[in-house]
């Protein structure tokens, strides 16, 4: 199956930083009903678990760069079986330098999606992987995110909050634009500044959707919500409209946390369910 898909003169990669790794299914989605899970359709592992990649979008048009997050990081990452994100590599492998990047895109903040923003270099200093780049973040997100309490009590403090003293962070709302074609859109939910990247060329238009979901049982039962929604009533009704749209245009989407191979695609309906169809 395809990680790379044209959208009329843009071309979106997906590019894996981690995994797939397998959490229980129970504990991701403790909402689910018993009898919920179809292990092969929702791509669970022999055990009942539910895998998931770390996936990083490389968005590539004739006058921007831009990557949508930044993984979780180099790693090893202790809770994670001691994984390194691959992110650099995946990058080179694509012929692209950090320095080639013009935008960092963030759907959101949560620590698998912001861990190759800075890097330390050796005498503890930060530094921006992507020397280049302008950092770009929700409004809503970053207000959420930088309230003192939250904020000392959360990775942002270390990965995201220096780019702001270093003045390369870009505050964004619904529809602002990054380059000709790429534009921000809101998707609140999953976090309350969740944000989605719009891309259209030549007619043809694709949504990057960072977590408005997280496994394909979710395409079958919108109303079901990962544990990691930090505000589940709310995360409903965006996902809900989200495929209502992917559906009615046939709208390319991509899903950072669908396994790797499959994570580019059409949402089909067929009467009132949902489907995915992966490229
Ligand atoms: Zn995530």
């Amino acid at each position: 199956m395809a990680t790379c898909v044209r959208i009329g003169n843009i071309e979106i990669t997906a590019l894996r930083d981690i995994g797939p790794l397998a959490f229980p299914s129970s504990n991701v989605f403790s909402d689910m009903q018993e009898g919920g899970w179809d292990s092969r359709s929702h791509h669970l592992t022999k055990e009942g678990e539910f895998p998931t990649n770390f996936t990083v979008f490389l968005v590539k048009s004739h006058d921007a760069t831009v990557i949508v997050d930044t993984g979780g990081g180099p790693g090893p990452h202790e809770a994670m079986d001691g994984t390194e994100g691959q992110l650099m590599d995946a990058l080179a492998n694509k012929g692209v330098s950090p320095e080639d990047v013009d935008h960092v895109f963030f759907s959101h903040l949560h620590f698998d999606h912001i861990g190759w923003a800075l890097r330390q270099n050796p005498d503890g200093e930060s530094t921006p992987t992507f020397p280049n780049a302008r950092y770009v973040i929700s409004t809503t997100e970053w207000n959420y995110w930088t309230q003192p309490d939250i904020l000392s009590s959360s990775p942002v403090e270390q990965a995201i909050y220096p780019l702001e003293r270093m003045g390369l962070v870009d505050l964004t709302d619904d529809e602002t634009p990054l380059a000709t074609g790429i534009r921000a859109m809101a998707t609140p939910g999953h976090t309350p500044g969740h944000q989605s990247l719009l891309v259209e060329s030549g007619g043809e238009t694709a949504i990057i959707a960072g977590d408005v979901l997280h496994n394909t049982v979710q395409f079958e039962m919108p109303d079901l919500c990962a544990d990691f929604d930090q505000d589940k009533p709310v995360a409903r009704a965006p996902r809900r409209k989200l495929l209502e749209r992917l559906a009615a245009d046939r709208t390319m989407s991509t899903f950072g946390h669908l396994l790797i191979d499959s994570n580019i695609g059409h949402v089909i309906k067929v009467e009132d369910r949902y489907s995915w169809q992966p490229l």
